[in-house]
């Protein structure tokens, strides 16, 4: 398997887990775009939200779960954070493992894209 998340959730390539349970892990991102900016991620390869199955829909909600679970923990729930998950090509998707960006500790801008 070459995905680069795969990977990582494998201990292929160095990253630190922040968090992890049965289903889902959180790391920091590479390149960060804000002070605080985590992905979180299904543990299975799941490529995209485009290809979440009706059966799979609950892990978008334990996704949404750790980060806000991260976000107090980070210490940015009170201040405000961003949860974004891009789905394909016009959608800014780069990685095609399904990935919610928790970014935050910055004033985020007003445009969606
Ligand atoms: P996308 O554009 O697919 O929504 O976001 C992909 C994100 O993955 C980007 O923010 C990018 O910086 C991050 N990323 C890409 N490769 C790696 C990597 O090897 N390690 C980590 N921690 N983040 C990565
Ligand atoms: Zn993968």
């Amino acid at each position: 398997m070459d995905c680069i998340f795969c990977q990582i959730i494998a201990g292929k390539i160095p990253s630190e887990i922040i968090y992890q349970d049965g289903e889902v892990a959180a790391f920091r991102d590479i390149n960060p775009q804000a002070p605080l900016h985590l992905l979180i991620i299904p543990k299975r390869h799941i490529t995209s939200l485009a290809g979440l199955s009706d059966e799979e829909t609950p892990l978008a909600g334990q996704m949404v779960k750790v980060a806000n679970q991260l976000a107090k923990r980070e210490s940015v729930a009170e201040s405000g954070y961003r949860l974004v998950i891009n789905s394909g090509a016009e959608g800014g998707q780069l990685v095609p493992h399904l990935h919610l960006h928790l970014l935050g500790g910055r004033q985020l801008s007003g445009t969606l894209g």
